[in-house]
C-alpha cells in the first residue's frame, strides 16, 4: 500500500505526506499521513481530522492514535490523516483560505452539478476521497462541535436508489450501526434525508465515503472548537481503539487508552437525531437555561434572549424530548438558531435518495 510518500511495511509505523495541490507561492499543499501496519492481515481503517481548521481536539486525537507506534497485536492497517485542511489550520479557521469554502461539502456525489468547472477545494476533496476509498474498509472522521459541546458520534442515513438497492442499503446501515455503537460514544442520528441533502452533508467526508462508496463511515464530534479539550481528546482516541477492536484489528483496547476515557453517556434512552434550533424571533443575547448534556422534555425552556438592557424578551422552548449537544453564537440576529440539540428520532435510518 502506498499513500502519498508513505510506503508502509508489515510491523512498522511510517510517516509522510500526501500532496493535494500546488501553491501559487511555490511548493505543495500536503496532508500529513501516519500509517501503521500490523504483522497479520486485516481491514484498513482510515482516521481523518482537521477538515475544519478550528477543530483542534479532533486533530490531536488523530495524532495520538499511533503516537506510540504500531498497536500491540494489530491486524491490518491504520491510516491517520490528522490535518485534512492545512490552510484552515494555519489560521485556526473552519474554512480553507482558497475561496473561504467549507471543505467538508465538496466530496464527490452522484448528483453534484458541475457547470462551471471544479475549483481547487473540490479537487483537493476528490483527491483525498480517491485515496480513502482505494483502501478503506471503514472511516472515522474526527471533528468538534459548538461551544461547550458534549462528545457524540453521528450516524448518517443510508440512501438507496442510485448506488444500491434498499436491501443493500439496510445491510450497509447495519454495519454502520455496529461500528457506531462500538465507539461507545453517545449516538446521534444525522438530520432527516431532505435536510441532510440541503446541507450538502452527503458531500462531507463521511457522507461521501458512506453514501457514494458504500464504506461504513462515521463523524465523531469531540467537544468544542478552537481549544484542545483533554477529556474529549481521550474519549476520541478510545473510540477509535474500540472501533479497531470491533473490526477485529485488535484483541482488546489497551488499558492506558481505555482508562484515560472519562466516559460520556447519552442522558436519554431513546434514539435521537441532530436538530439546529430553536430559532430566536428576537434579536439580542442568548442566555442558556440548561447545561449541555442535560435532558429536557418537549416545550421545556432551553434559553432566554435578552435585550441590550438585559431584560428577557423571549424564552425559547424545546421542540421535542431530547438533550442539549452545544450552544451556537450567544449573539442572535433575526431567526438565528441558538443551540444544537439531540431530539427524539422517529425516522428511518435507510431512505430513498430522491
Ligand atoms: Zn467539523
Amino acid at each position: 500500500m502506498k499513500i502519498g510518500s508513505v510506503q508502509c511495511e508489515s510491523g512498522t509505523r511510517t510517516t509522510g505526506y500526501l500532496e493535494v495541490t500546488t501553491l501559487p507561492t511555490g511548493g505543495a499543499e500536503r496532508l500529513p499521513v501516519v500509517v501503521a501496519r500490523g504483522e497479520g492481515d486485516g481491514p484498513t481503517l482510515w482516521i481523518t481530522g482537521g477538515i475544519h481548521g478550528n477543530e483542534m481536539t479532533g486533530v490531536a486525537a488523530v495524532q495520538d492514535v499511533l503516537t506510540n507506534g504500531v498497536p500491540d497485536g494489530l491486524r491490518g492497517t491504520v491510516v491517520c490523516v490528522p490535518m485534512c485542511n492545512p490552510s484552515g489550520i494555519r489560521r485556526l479557521e473552519r474554512t480553507s483560505s482558497y475561496h473561504d469554502d467549507d471543505p467538508n461539502r465538496f466530496f464527490p456525489a452522484a448528483d453534484a452539478a458541475d457547470t462551471t468547472g471544479k475549483r481547487v477545494q473540490e479537487l483537493i476533496d476528490e483527491r483525498l476521497y480517491e485515496e480513502i476509498v482505494d483502501s478503506a474498509d471503514a472511516l472515522l472522521d474526527l471533528h468538534t462541535a459548538q461551544v461547550g459541546s458534549v462528545p457524540f458520534v453521528i450516524r448518517d442515513r443510508v440512501l438507496y436508489g442510485t448506488h444500491r438497492d434498499e436491501a443493500a442499503a439496510r445491510d450497509l446501515a447495519g454495519r454502520l450501526d455496529g461500528l457506531a455503537r462500538a465507539t461507545e460514544l453517545p449516538l446521534v442520528n444525522e438530520y432527516p434525508a431532505e435536510e441532510y441533502a440541503d446541507r450538502n452533508l452527503h458531500r462531507s467526508t463521511a457522507g461521501a465515503v458512506l453514501n457514494e462508496a458504500g464504506i461504513p463511515a462515521l463523524t465523531l464530534e469531540l467537544g468544542g472548537h478552537d481549544a484542545i479539550e483533554e477529556g474529549s481528546r481521550a474519549a476520541g482516541v478510545a473510540a477509535v481503539y474500540r472501533a479497531m477492536r470491533h473490526l477485529e484489528m485488535l484483541p482488546s483496547v489497551p488499558e492506558s487508552i481505555a482508562g484515560a476515557d472519562p466516559g460520556f453517556e447519552s442522558p436519554v434512552s431513546f434514539p435521537v437525531r441532530r436538530f439546529v434550533g430553536p430559532r430566536a424571533e428576537s434579536v439580542g443575547i442568548c442566555r442558556p437555561q440548561i447545561e449541555t448534556g442535560t435532558a429536557f422534555e418537549a416545550e421545556e425552556a432551553v434559553a432566554d434572549v435578552v435585550s441590550p438592557h438585559g431584560d428577557c424578551v423571549e424564552t425559547l422552548s424545546a421542540p421535542h424530548d431530547g438533550y442539549v449537544l452545544g450552544w451556537r453564537s450567544p449573539v442572535t440576529y433575526e431567526n438565528d438558531p441558538v443551540s444544537s440539540l439531540a431530539i427524539r428520532d422517529e425516522g428511518d435510518l435507510v431512505t430513498p435518495r430522491s
